[in-house]
């Protein structure tokens, strides 16, 4: 066997290798619409918009991103954001992204709420000037 035949099958096996490596972390992302009947297209409860499944930050329960306010306005007024999910998992484990519905309508009233009540963190997302 020549070298270069060496050479050409140990980069094939490589980039199989690599490729495996990339599915199995694909794998492992937790996915958060299993379970869950939205229907089909799967539809906000909130705005009536389909959903979108979108890979969304995960941050672990015990986190309180914006404060109680902010829980409580997600749970009622954006549950499909992209913003950070909070969650049971351990995501040492499973990592910091997870697969879910994004409502766009969400999205929107979820600005609308920082902008009003977090100005701070709008200004530093660039929802205000
Ligand atoms: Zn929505």
């Amino acid at each position: 066997m020549s070298l270069r035949i060496h050479h050409a099958r140990h980069c094939l096996a490589y980039a199989l290798s690599a490729l495996i490596l990339l599915g199995t972390v694909a794998g492992c992302m937790p996915d958060l619409t299993r379970g869950r009947d939205f229907g089909e297209p799967p539809i906000c409860e909130v705005h009536a918009r389909v959903m979108v499944k979108q890979k969304v930050p995960v941050i672990a329960s015990y986190d309180d991103l914006y404060g109680p306010e902010w829980a409580a306005a997600q749970r009622e007024l954006f549950p499909h954001s992209d913003s950070p999910r909070t969650w049971e998992g351990d995501i040492a484990v499973h990592g910091e992204f997870a697969l879910d519905y994004v409502c766009p309508g969400c999205n929107e009233a979820r600005d609308q709420w920082l902008i009003q009540n977090r100005p701070g963190i709008a200004r530093a997302k660039g929802l205000i000037k």
